[in-house]
C-alpha cells in the first residue's frame, strides 16, 4: 500500500549498496519520501545508481548529499561511519534525523554521536535483512518486508524522532523493535555475527582438506556445505568490520560455541547417541520455532525450486 502523505520530504542515502539501493527502492514504490538524493564512494557506484534511476539527484559529496535532508541514513561499512559523520556533521539541517543502518551499534554509535550537531537527532538502527550480494544492483523493494528492523536510539533521544523514523520503517514492510546498542551487539552476535564466522571457517577448511578434492567438495555440496557456502560468500569489506567493531560480544559467544563444540566432541568420541539425540532434538526445535513466527519457508530445502524428473514434461 503506498502511504498518500510522504512521512518525509527528502532522504538522503549515503552509500548505496545493497541496502541503501533497497530502501530508495522501497521508499519510492510506498511513497514514502518526496525526494531522494544518494551519493557512494566511487564514481563508479554513483554512475551505475544514476543509470538505475534510484534516485531523483546523484550527489558527488557526502557532505552535499547531507545538506538539507530531512533524514539521512548512512548505508556504509560500519568502519567508516565514524569519518562519514565527521564529514557531514556540519552540513545537517537543524532538527533532521541522522540514521544508519550497520550491523554493529555500539561501536557505531560512539564513533557517530561527537560528529552530530546539536538540534539533529540521532537515532541508529539495523534492518535485519540482507542477502550474500552487494553493490546498487543487488538491491531490491521488498527485502524488508516482514524483517525486523532494531532502533537503538542513545539515552536522550528525542522520542518524536524515534516515532518519525519507526514509522519510516514501517512503511517500508519492517517490523521495528527497540533495545540498547549493547543488547543489541549481543544478540546479533549470537544470531548473525557467530553463524557467519562459522560459515567462513567451514569453507575455508574445506577448501584446504588435501584428501577431498575441491571438485568433490562442489560436485557433493548439497549434502549441507552448500548453504554454509550462500553465507560465507557475504561482502569481505561489510564482514571484517562487523568482527572488528563487535569484538567483545563475539568473543564471549564464541566462548561458549567452543565450550558445546568441545561437549559434541566428547559425546561423538564416548559413542554417546542419547547426547547427540537430546541435542539434536533442541535445535530442531528451534528451525520449527523460526519457521513459526515468520522467519523462514517451511518449504523443504530453504524452498529451492527443483528441476523435475527427465522426461516429465515429455508428451
Ligand atoms: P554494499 O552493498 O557493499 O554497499 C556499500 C555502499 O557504501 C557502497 O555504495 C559504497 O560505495 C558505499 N561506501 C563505502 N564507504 C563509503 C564512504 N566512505 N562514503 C560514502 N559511501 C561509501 O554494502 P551493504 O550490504 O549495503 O551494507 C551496508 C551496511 O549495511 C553495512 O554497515 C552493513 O553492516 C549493513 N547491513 C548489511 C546487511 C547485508 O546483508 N548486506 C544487512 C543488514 C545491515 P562504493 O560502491 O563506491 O564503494
Amino acid at each position: 500500500m503506498t502511504l498518500k502523505q510522504p512521512l518525509f520530504d527528502r532522504l538522503a542515502l549515503i552509500g548505496t549498496g545493497l541496502i541503501g539501493s533497497s530502501i530508495a527502492r522501497a521508499a519510492r514504490t510506498q511513497g514514502v519520501v518526496r525526494s531522494i538524493v544518494a551519493t557512494a564512494r566511487t564514481e563508479a557506484t554513483r554512475r551505475r545508481v544514476a543509470e538505475l534511476g534510484l534516485a531523483d539527484e546523484v550527489a558527488a559529496s557526502n557532505a552535499a548529499a547531507a545538506a538539507g535532508a530531512d533524514l539521512v541514513i548512512i548505508c556504509i561499512p560500519v568502519g567508516d561511519c565514524g569519518a562519514v559523520a565527521r564529514e557531514i556533521g556540519g552540513h545537517l539541517k537543524p532538527g533532521a534525523i541522522v540514521s544508519d543502518v550497520g550491523s554493529v551499534k555500539g561501536s557505531v554509535t560512539r564513533d557517530m554521536a561527537p560528529h552530530i550537531p546539536k538540534g539533529v537527532h540521532f537515532v541508529p538502527a539495523h534492518p535485519v535483512a540482507g542477502t550474500e550480494y552487494s553493490g546498487p544492483d543487488a538491491g531490491f523493494a521488498e527485502l524488508f518486508v516482514d524483517r525486523w528492523c532494531i532502533l537503538t536510539p542513545p539515552e536522550g533521544a528525542s522520542p518524536a524522532a524515534v516515532e518519525r523514523l519507526d514509522g519510516f520503517w514501517r512503511a517500508l514492510g519492517a517490523k521495528v523493535e527497540i533495545m540498547t546498542a549493547e543488547h543489541h551487539d549481543l544478540v546479533l552476535a549470537v544470531t548473525s555475527h557467530l553463524p557467519h564466522l562459522i560459515a567462513y571457517t567451514i569453507v575455508g577448511t574445506a577448501d584446504e582438506l588435501a584428501q577431498v578434492s575441491r571438485s568433490e567438495v562442489l560436485q557433493f555440496s548439497a549434502g549441507g556445505f552448500r548453504d554454509f557456502t550462500r553465507i560465507a560468500a557475504s561482502d569481505p569489506t561489510m564482514w571484517r568490520d562487523v568482527f572488528l567493531a563487535n569484538k567483545d560480544a563475539v568473543l564471549e559467544m564464541l566462548g561458549r560455541f567452543n565450550e558445546d563444540i568441545a561437549t559434541l566432541t566428547r559425546a561423538i568420541r564416548r559413542g554417546d547417541g542419547t547426547a547427540l539425540f537430546d541435542h539434536f532434538t533442541r535445535t530442531r526445535a528451534i528451525r520449527k520455532g523460526i519457521v513459526a513466527v515468520g522467519q523462514d519457508s517451511p518449504a523443504p530445502d530453504f524452498g529451492r525450486q527443483h528441476p523435475g524428473l527427465p522426461g516429465k514434461d515429455d508428451k
